[in-house]
């Protein structure tokens, strides 16, 4: 499908393509599976604050909605186009089934550059970006939670926009809002910490002690700082961190809470008196045990894979390693690799107890969320290592391989209409 060309778009379909050959999926059955069922384009007028009117290009791309309610993140970053929406909904799809989530995969975006708008611009276009998705979204329909360049407070306006459209409080709508109006206790945390979990569940697989380790992380956002965290309180030491405006080192270790307070008050890690400046591509080329994406898309390519220096990649990100770049990761053994829809599955096992305490009215404490969310990580990772040893599969094609085939059983039993 043309409309959805684009190389994140490409690179998922690849994915796909090498298991669907490996099951020996019928061709008949695979467009099936691997093309959205819906997607939504916009165009969202806003009032700016010196009185123009801008308009920003919209998305939302449900995958498939065979298996419950459609679930995923709502990104705000210059470079969203649908295609990449596209790839994003469908690992959502295979995350959530390989995580046994009652849910398909969605995703959504506008094309904006989040920091160079006001709080006031931010809220309006979110504001008319859900009052133009409301035909096509719902608690039982498709849920919303926030990705890159969105947070709480974004969810808290989406869920206000849809409630005053219903005239009754929906917290269901939407996950990864603020407590106070129906989120869960440890939903921010959960993507970082989820990742924080497998790493040292990787740890103890190779033989890996975590005082030993260091740890380098690409993103300082909200699922690179918690997993930064996560991993100091395991005993790792944190030695490389950088986001979009450039990156650090320290091989002592960086303090995490004084680079917390920095990156708070210059909006970035840049700038941060304890530790030496270096590029983005130093960073992911620096010696560690741990290395762990936590930005973009397609970061890990066949340039970098054969410098990365590490013992596990972590991708806390969405797709960061290329198709390309696995091919060389396959043939360099040392190196674990925690594959996205596994790595950051926590986000969106927390946001599926944020949406089922919603729909009850019956909130938990913060330590049954982290108790469940990690039962659930933890048969998730077990399984996939099972398969990969089994089959002598990468954990990639394992994990993958498990989610694709649950979503497949699922429309086989439920047959085609009409
Ligand atoms: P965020 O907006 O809170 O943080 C993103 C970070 O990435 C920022 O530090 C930003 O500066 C950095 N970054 C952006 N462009 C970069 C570049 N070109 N080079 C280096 N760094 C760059 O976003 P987030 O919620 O932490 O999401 C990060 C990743 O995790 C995304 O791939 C997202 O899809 C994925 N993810 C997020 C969640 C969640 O719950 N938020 C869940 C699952 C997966």
């Amino acid at each position: 499908m043309e409309i959805y060309d684009h190389p994140t778009f490409r690179m998922a379909c690849r994915q796909f393509d090498l298991v669907a050959d490996r099951l020996e999926i019928p061709h008949n059955e695979r467009a099936r599976l691997k093309f959205p069922k819906r997607s939504m384009t916009i165009a969202v007028p806003i009032r700016c604050d010196d009185g123009e009117t801008q308009v920003f290009a919209g998305y939302r791309v449900q995958h498939h909605l065979t298996l419950g309610p459609t679930k995923g993140g709502l990104r705000y970053h210059p470079d969203v186009t649908l295609g990449e929406v596209a790839a994003l909904a469908m690992w959502m799809s295979w995350k959530c089934a390989l995580t046994g989530l009652p849910y398909g995969g969605a995703k959504g975006g506008v094309a904006c550059e989040p920091r160079n708008l006001s709080l006031g611009e931010l809220e309006r276009l979110t504001r008319r970006y859900t009052q133009e998705m409301i035909p096509f979204i719902g608690e039982k329909v498709d849920v919303m939670a926030p990705d890159m360049g969105t947070n709480e407070q974004t969810m808290a306006w989406i869920m206000d926009t849809y409630s005053v459209h219903a005239g009754y409080a929906v917290p269901g709508i939407v996950t990864g809002k603020p407590v106070s109006i129906g989120g869960s206790l440890g939903r921010r945390e959960s993507t970082g910490r989820g990742v924080g979990y497998l790493i040292n569940r990787a740890m103890d697989t190779i033989g890996l002690h975590a005082s030993q380790s260091r740890a380098v992380i690409q993103g300082f956002g909200n699922v690179g700082s918690v997993a930064a965290f996560s991993l100091a309180k395991y005993g790792v030491k944190v030695v490389g961190v950088g986001d979009a405006m450039g990156g650090l080192y320290n091989a002592k270790g960086i303090d995490l809470w004084e680079l917390e307070k920095h990156a708070a008050a210059a909006r970035s890690v840049v700038g941060f008196p304890g530790a030496e400046p270096i590029s983005n591509d130093q960073l992911l080329a620096l010696p560690c045990e741990i290395l762990v994406p936590a930005a973009l898309e397609r970061q890990i390519t066949d340039v970098n894979a054969p410098k990365i220096q590490c013992r596990i990649l972590a991708e806390a990100a969405n797709g960061p390693t290329t198709p390309d770049a696995d091919v060389i990761l396959d043939r360099r053994a040392e190196i674990f690799v925690i594959p996205d829809i596994l790595c950051n599955a926590g986000g969106v096992v927390v946001s599926y107890f944020e949406w089922v305490q919603d729909l009850q009215s019956f909130f938990w404490t913060e330590t049954e969320v982290t108790d469940k969310l990690f039962r659930i990580l933890e048969s998730a990772f077990t399984q996939t290592l099972t398969l990969s040893r089994k089959q002598k599969v990468s954990m990639r094609m394992a994990a993958l391989t498990l989610g694709i085939k649950r979503v497949q059983e699922a429309k086989r039993i439920r047959g085609l209409f009409p």
